[in-house]
C-alpha cells in the first residue's frame, strides 16, 4: 500500500474508493482523518461478557482510572485483553465504498490501560495522546508533528565531548551515524569509503576519537561487515535486528539477557539485539515528545536538516498480517529514513548503556 498523499494526488475520487485507506491518523498531511469521515467507519466492536453490552473502546467510557484497568461502559466489570482479542471489526457506515479502521492503542493488548494512563500523565501535550495513543482523527490540521519532535528538542547546552553512545544504521554506500550521550546528540553523520580507508575503519577511527563505549548496529543489511566490526571493537558493539515482538515484554531483548547457565552460546549470539521495530518507533516518538533526546545542534544546520528530512519519510499505517489480523506498523514514503533508524538505535542503546551503569 502506498501513501494517502500520492492517493490523493494521482486518483480520483471514484477511484479512491477502490482503495483501502488504513491508518491512525498520524500524520496529517496524509488526510487521513477526512477519508475516515468519509469512510465505513470501522471500529474494533465487542461485547461485554457479563452484560453482554455491544461496544468499541472509548477512552472517556471504558477506562476505570482509579483500578487502571478497563471496565464495560455499561455495567463497569472488568473488560479483559481476552474480550478485547474476541471483537471483530465493525462498520458505522456498511454501505459506503471506502473502508477505513480506527485503531486506538486501547484495543492493542500488549499496551495495558495502566500503560495508558501513564502515557497520559506523562505526555507533554494532550495532543500527543489523543492523535498517537488513542487515533482518534485529527483536529488540528496545522499540527506537522515529525519535524517538531526534534526542532523542539535543539539545545546549546554544553556537552562534553564522550560519544559514549552511538546507534548505526547501515547501507550500501553510507553509515548513518548518530552519537552522543544522556546529555544529548551531537554526532549526525554519513560515512562512506574514502581512498585507502573503509566506512567501517572510519566508524571505528569515530569511535575511538570520541570514547564511544557502547555501539548499536543495524545487524540485517550487511551481516559479515557488522561481525567483523564487532570483533574488532569487542565488548562495546552490538547487532541489532527488527524482529516482530522479539519478546512481548519488552521492546528490545539482548543476547546477553539469557541466563548464562542456559546452555553455552557463541560469541555472536550474545552480541546480537532483537529489536520490535514499531513499539521501538513509538517509543523513540513518545521519548522525543517527553524531551528526553535532545540534540545539540541550532536549527538551520545541514545535519539535523537531513535528519528531519529522514523522519518525515515515516508514517503509520495499518495492514493485514499472514493470520488476517490488522497490526499498525510504521514506514516510509522514500525507504529514505536512515537517521530515524539510527537515532532510534542510539536511543535504545542509550537506555541500555543507562541500565549497565545503575
Ligand atoms: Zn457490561
Amino acid at each position: 500500500m502506498g501513501v494517502v498523499r500520492d492517493y490523493n494526488s494521482r486518483l480520483g475520487a471514484s477511484e479512491l474508493a477502490k482503495k483501502r485507506f488504513i491508518s491512525t491518523p498520524t500524520i496529517p498531511n496524509f488526510g487521513i482523518n477526512r477519508l475516515f469521515d468519509l469512510s465505513d467507519q470501522k471500529h474494533w466492536r465487542f461485547n461485554c461478557p457479563k452484560c453482554k453490552f455491544r461496544q468499541h473502546m472509548e477512552w472517556e467510557k471504558n477506562v476505570d482510572f482509579e483500578n487502571k484497568i478497563y471496565v464495560c461502559q455499561k455495567c463497569h466489570n472488568e473488560i479483559t485483553a481476552n474480550t478485547i482479542r474476541c471483537g471483530e471489526w465493525e462498520a458505522r457506515y456498511p454501505g459506503r465504498e471506502t473502508s477505513g479502521y480506527w485503531i486506538p492503542q486501547m484495543i492493542a493488548t500488549y499496551r495495558t490501560c495502566a500503560d495508558l494512563i501513564k502515557e497520559l500523565e506523562d505526555a507533554e501535550d494532550e495532543e500527543y495522546f489523543y492523535n498517537f495513543v488513542l487515533g482518534v482523527p485529527y483536529l488540528n490540521p496545522e499540527a506537522r508533528i515529525p519535524g517538531t519532535l526534534i526542532y523542539k528538542n535543539l539545545t546549546n547546552e554544553k556537552h562534553n565531548d564522550k560519544a559514549k553512545v552511538m546507534g548505526v544504521d547501515v547501507g550500501k554506500q553510507f553509515l548513518h551515524v548518530i552519537g552522543g550521550n544522556e546529555k544529548g546528540v551531537f554526532i549526525i553523520a554519513e560515512i562512506e569509503d574514502k581512498v585507502g580507508k573503509t566506512k567501517w575503519e572510519r566508524l571505528g577511527e569515530l569511535m575511538d576519537v570520541y570514547d564511544t563505549q557502547f555501539c548499536l548496529i543495524d545487524g540485517g543489511w550487511d551481516t559479515n561487515s557488522a561481525y567483523n566490526f564487532a570483533r574488532k571493537t569487542i565488548g562495546k558493539t552490538y547487532l541489532a535486528w527488527y524482529k516482530e515482538d522479539p519478546s512481548k515484554a519488552s521492546i528490545s531483548r539482548w543476547g546477553d539477557d539469557i541466563k548464562f547457565t542456559d546452555k553455552l552460546r557463541k560469541w555472536e549470539e550474545s552480541v546480537r539485539v532483537l529489536i520490535d521495530r514499531n513499539r521501538s518507533i513509538d517509543l523513540l516518538i513518545s521519548d522525543l515528545r517527553k524531551g528526553k533526546i535532545r540534540f545539540n545542534f541550532q536549527i538551520g544546520d545541514s545535519s539535523i536538516e537531513e535528519l528531519v528530512d529522514h523522519i518525515q519519510t515515516m508514517y503509520s499505517r495499518t495492514v493485514t498480517d499472514k493470520h488476517g489480523k490488522e497490526k499498525r506498523e510504521w514506514a516510509s514514503t522514500t525507504g529514505n529514513d536512515h537517521f530515524l533508524h539510527a537515532l532510534n538505535y542510539f536511543n535504545i542503546a542509550l537506555n541500555k548503556y543507562n541500565d549497565y551503569k545503575s
